[in-house]
């Protein structure tokens, strides 16, 4: 069974449980409704490439394990999900060392690092560590607002100092093969980091690049512009195997299929804004645009939510 179709099954179920529509489901990574997706599944680790596994949850949690220390990528939300993500790679593990990085500090990728054991090494860009400080406890507090099942999860959550901190990118030797984590620049939020596992040929891409997703921009701390130079600069890096944090796992392909989406789309909406079109306008264009173009992406009713921070990045 692919990824993808595995990922759909999951997805569906969760659907059906919860009561949603698949469209719904598909987008439950970025708008979380307290449905059981919340809790990450254990005992179900995917094998994407020789060193790399992933819990398929939410997020994605991406696992790579060396002969001397173990990656884990992301922490799931809240302490008991960390636990659980901690766990997953304890069996696994071959080495002594666990490392713990984020793809960015919102709380279902960095709120779970009080359920990791006490001696995990964590390592993390400073521009997403500067972030996480301003932004981090707000974000949770947000979240908790959202449904009695996101607060409890996120209970007392603390965020504590990172052991290693990075420029632009770090090369952890895990034994037998390398994590190249790397930050960009702006995208998702300013701190978005990337994770290269050679001799796999596997990216782990956090928000960055997706699989069918419209950009998620939540907040001023994340760009469009940015995100599709960002886009732009990853062409010309080659993958067999993507893991982003809340879509299917694909291949390398998939960079392409981003910047494509991603910079038709701010390109059209410049053009209407230049046209004098409003927000409303441009997004019911685009929408039924967009629509025609790429049918087969799930969530194209976020759409109107690109236009209207594009115009306000462009004001
Ligand atoms: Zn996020």
């Amino acid at each position: 069974m692919t990824y993808r179709l595995r990922y759909r099954i999951r997805v569906l179920a969760f659907a059906l449980a919860a009561g949603l529509s698949t469209d719904a489901a598909m987008v439950m990574g970025r708008t979380p409704q307290g449905v059981p997706t919340l809790m990450l599944p254990e005992n179900q680790v995917t094998h994407v490439s020789d060193h790399v596994s992933v819990i398929l949850g939410f997020p994605n949690i991406a696992i790579v394990v060396g002969d001397r220390a173990t990656l884990v990528v992301d922490t799931g939300l809240g302490p008991r999900n960390g636990a659980i993500a901690a766990r997953e790679a304890q069996k696994l593990s071959r080495g002594p060392l666990l490392y713990l990085t984020t793809t960015h500090y919102h709380p279902e990728h960095a709120a779970g690092e009080g359920g990791f054991p006490p001696n995990t090494l964590l390592v993390r860009p400073i521009e997403q560590q500067k972030e996480l400080e301003l932004r981090g406890m707000q974000f949770v507090e947000m979240f908790s607002s959202r449904s009695p099942q996101m607060k409890e999860l996120l209970v007392g959550v603390k965020f504590r100092p990172p052991d290693i901190t990075f420029d632009r990118e770090i090369t952890l030797d895990l034994g037998g093969v390398t994590a190249r984590l790397f930050w960009m620049g702006q995208s998702h939020t300013k701190g978005d980091e990337l994770i290269g596992v050679e001799p796999d040929s596997t990216l782990v891409s956090g928000d960055v690049v997706q699989n069918k997703m419209v950009p998620n921009l939540p907040d001023d701390n994340a760009s469009m512009k940015s995100w599709v130079e960002v886009l732009s600069k990853l062409q010309s890096t080659s993958w067999q195997h993507i893991v982003p944090d809340h879509s299917a796992p694909g291949d390398g392909s998939l960079i392409e299929q981003n910047y494509q989406f991603f910079s038709q789309l701010q390109t059209r909406i410049l053009e209407l804004k230049r046209q004098g079109k409003s927000e409303e306008e441009a997004a019911q264009t685009l929408l039924a645009e967009f629509k025609a173009k790429f049918p087969d992406w799930p969530n194209l009713n976020a759409i109107p939510n690109v236009v209207k921070h594009v115009y306000n990045e462009n004001a």
